[in-house]
């Protein structure tokens, strides 16, 4: 029997092949009717046996291009019309309402080929793409998403390119970035003024200057990288110095997953998620004796690897590098460079040579960083490839701008099911940061069609993010608690709605009461929290110094724990410091005298890593506590004492005794793996005693874990455990970071909900 079916799929469908491919599953199955783009996605009209319609729906729902991600799929019967050809039709004039941007994807299996193919007419075409690969939201200026509203404007397609994008049955129908060597990109080789050199083979050439230790600044997708050979010592030491970056690990970036084994152990899902189209870098433990140089990665068990994802990362890697560095294009924390003007400027006196090219990139966008955990991927850096896929949240929201933290800045826009979280922005805290941030404010907001009707901003007073939410003065804004953001985050990417038990353990956040907050326990909602715990507070003697130097928080908790009863003199790390610096800080402590008051976790942390003397001096965010997990090797069941008061109705953490487990043992000559351990065990054990004591006073048996201390695998592994041992539900990160990069999801879900609560009328607080 002959019927007729209409389908409407939502989702990702647009620009990434979706119409071509339903067009020659359609004619597999000898069907009629049409294919179209309309302004909910794809529209689709399908007629013939009602046998053959079943195998295209099924096809339909399992196959899709693989960039497609449908969201919502609905189909109803229609009148059949007799048509027996099946044909792809122009689409609607519509106004661009749902329509989801693909994010950039990295190079796909079949372009390789033809990239490796002598033969093929694009044989090392090093800008080679499909409907299934290459660039997307970083050339994207506007919507539609159609070539002229693309940075790929200015090349005009050659007749076979023209033919290809028009074809339907063609893999690049429709490719807005399609281009060949006729009509292209191209790529060229500057010196380190920025003066165009003469290369006929760019690629090659630099791939022997890097083998000569060359610093070279690349363009890539979504910015520059800064690359060196990762195996010579003499050149990470050169970039290490120019870019003024001292320890912080570096990223790197092999032809092959078999090169990534040579240094790094790579598991199973550690292996799919390299090989995903969105080639985030992955954090991987080290092999013991390999070949990159230690300067990669120094004082530090992991290595931040990925894969090539553009055609020139192919060219340049394969048969050339076991692994070249490839670090952002940047001086320490400012935006990473896209313009190649900007570059040959910025990154002067520390890039030899650039490999640049004439596509421009219109927003820039850094490498993502995840890793596994516990068989999950967790993000660090949700950026590249991931953006801007949204997050798909359990409630409609109301549209609205959420501005994010001062460091690892997000921003996030919402709208119905959805919140898109912006690529990583980075620290606001140069002007450089502050331009990227509001050109990415801006962009979003149109290519995303959201015109938001009230903002979300930090309850601190002078990140800049909450400062330009107060410049908006015709939107009304809603100051969120930062910790409050961040279980909201949590709970929002979990579908749940609370209210739970919310540990927000991190290093900084404005409190309510004027004080840093960041090791806190809440009971939270979306519309609300309520502060019921803590960790005892503790002067911070000379205020944000205490974050570069660990040894300050030192002081300070040895000072809280002993008074003046202890022998500056019997603790190893106390000597390595000046007595004039220690005699200060100690000063400043007792008068109270710019010590600003802090209950952060992550500051406890840097307090015992440094007394371990495993690092007094941190060189990038969150050293200390990364290296005194570090020195967790095997795992014991022991313990440091700790107390448990109540205050007001809160319950103190007061890990003074905590201080004194770990003086005792390091005076009995303890090891400091055993120490480390201990500590960390501490950690969990005064968090599950907290929620216990929460579940009894509160009936509440849902647990969310946020915050940047949770990127501590060992830290989230244990807690979560003792916790689900004890019954109770746990809710942890994934799909967003744990750190600041994911607080402009909870600033937006907390402002939503307060919005609708005014609009139907309730009271809010
Ligand atoms: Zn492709
Ligand atoms: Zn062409
Ligand atoms: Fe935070």
């Amino acid at each position: 029997m002959v019927i007729r079916r209409q389908i409407q799929v939502s989702g990702i469908v647009q620009g990434v092949g979706f119409r071509p491919f339903i067009y020659r599953l359609a004619r597999e199955k000898r069907l009629g009717g049409w294919v179209r783009n309309d302004s909910f996605g794809v529209c689709i009209e399908v007629e013939g046996e009602e046998g053959a319609i079943g195998d295209f729906l099924k096809e339909m729902r399992e196959g899709g291009p693989p960039l497609a991600q449908i969201t919502s799929f609905k189909e109803h019967e229609v009148t059949p019309k007799s048509e027996r050809k099946f044909v792809i039709e122009r689409s609607l004039a519509y106004e661009e309402r749902d329509i989801l941007i693909s994010p950039d994807v990295a190079t796909c299996e079949d372009c390789l080929k033809e990239l490796f193919d002598p033969k093929d007419r694009r044989h090392k075409y090093p800008f080679i793409n499909c409907t299934n690969c290459g660039p997307r939201y970083t050339i994207i200026q506007d919507i539609p998403y159609d070539r002229p509203k693309t940075t790929m404007k200015k090349f005009t397609m050659c007749p076979e390119c023209r033919q290809e994008y028009e074809d339907p049955a063609n893999r690049r129908f429709h490719a807005q970035p399609n281009a060949c060597w006729q009509c292209g990109p191209r790529l060229s080789l500057l010196d380190e003024k920025g003066s165009e050199l003469e290369s006929s083979d760019p690629i090659d050439d630099v791939a022997v200057l890097l083998k000569q230790g060359k610093i070279v600044a690349i363009k890539g997708l979504g910015g520059f990288h800064l690359a060196v050979d990762a195996t010579s010592s003499e050149a990470v030491a050169r970039l290490r110095k120019r870019k003024n970056r001292e320890e912080k690990p570096l990223a790197v970036m092999s032809p092959h997953i078999k090169a990534i084994e040579d240094y790094a152990l790579v598991n199973q899902r550690e292996q799919t998620l390299f090989e995903g189209y969105q080639r985030p870098i992955v954090l991987l433990r080290k092999r013991p004796g390999n070949a990159l140089s230690n300067l990669v990665s120094p004082r530090n068990d992991y290595f931040g690897a990925m894969l090539p994802y553009t055609p020139v990362h192919h060219l340049l890697l394969r048969g050339n590098f076991l692994a070249l560095v490839m670090t952002s294009g940047n001086i320490s924390e400012e935006p990473i460079c896209i313009d190649n003007l900007e570059a040959a400027r910025r990154l002067r006196g520390i890039a030899d040579f650039f490999l640049v090219h004439d596509r421009d990139i219109f927003l820039r966008s850094d490498d993502s960083v995840m890793r596994i955990a516990r068989g999950r991927p967790r993000q660090t850096r949700r950026s590249r490839g991931y953006i801007p896929t949204p997050i798909f949240l359990q409630e409609d929201q109301p549209e609205i701008l959420a501005l994010g933290a001062e460091l690892k800045n997000t921003i996030c826009l919402t709208k119905d099911d959805k919140a898109f979280l912006s690529q990583h922005i980075g620290d606001l805290k140069n002007l450089e940061a502050l331009n990227f941030f509001q050109k990415t404010v801006e962009h979003l907001k149109r290519i995303l069609q959201i015109s938001p009707r009230a903002l979300a901003a930090d309850l601190h007073p002078l990140y800049l993010s909450s400062q330009y939410a107060r410049s908006q003065k015709e939107l009304p804004v809603t100051f969120v608690q930062h910790h409050h953001a961040h279980i909201a985050s949590c709970l929002a990417e979990n579908a749940a709605t609370g209210p739970v038990i919310g540990l927000s353990f991190d290093g900084t956040g404005y409190g309510q009461d004027g004080t840093i907050w960041g090791g806190e326990f809440l009971i939270a909602d979306f519309k609300e929290f309520t502060r019921v715990g803590h960790l005892a507070y503790l002067p911070m003697p000379g205020g944000d110094k205490v974050i570069e130097e660990p040894w300050r928080m030192a002081l300070s908790y040895l000072y809280a724990a002993y008074g003046d009863g202890f022998d500056t003199k019997s603790i190893d790390f106390l000597r390595r410091i000046k007595p004039e610096h220690k005699t200060v800080v100690l000063q400043m402590i007792k008068a109270g005298i710019n010590c600003p008051l802090t209950s952060s976790l992550g500051r406890l942390f840097d307090a015992v890593s440094a007394i371990l003397g495993i690092c007094g001096r941190a060189t990038y965010e969150g050293q200390p506590a990364m290296e005194l997990e570090g020195k967790v090797s095997e795992r014991i069941e022991d313990y440091y004492d700790y107390e448990i008061r109540p205050e007001d109705g809160q319950l103190i953490v007061d890990p003074r005794k905590i201080i004194k487990g770990v003086i005792g043992d390091l005076m009995r000559g303890e090891e400091d793996s055993a120490i480390a351990c201990k500590f960390h065990n501490s950690v969990v054990r005064f968090s599950l005693d907290v929620c216990l004591k929460l579940r009894e006073a509160h009936g509440i048996s849902e647990v969310a874990l946020s915050g940047g201390c949770f990127q501590n695998n060992f830290l989230s592994a244990e807690l979560s455990r003792s916790l689900k041992e004890k019954g109770f539900v746990v809710y942890e990160h994934s799909q967003v970071p744990p750190n600041d990069g994911g607080i402009s999801l909870g600033q937006a879900v907390i402002a939503g909900s307060s919005v609708r609560t005014t609009r139907m009328g309730r009271r809010i607080k």
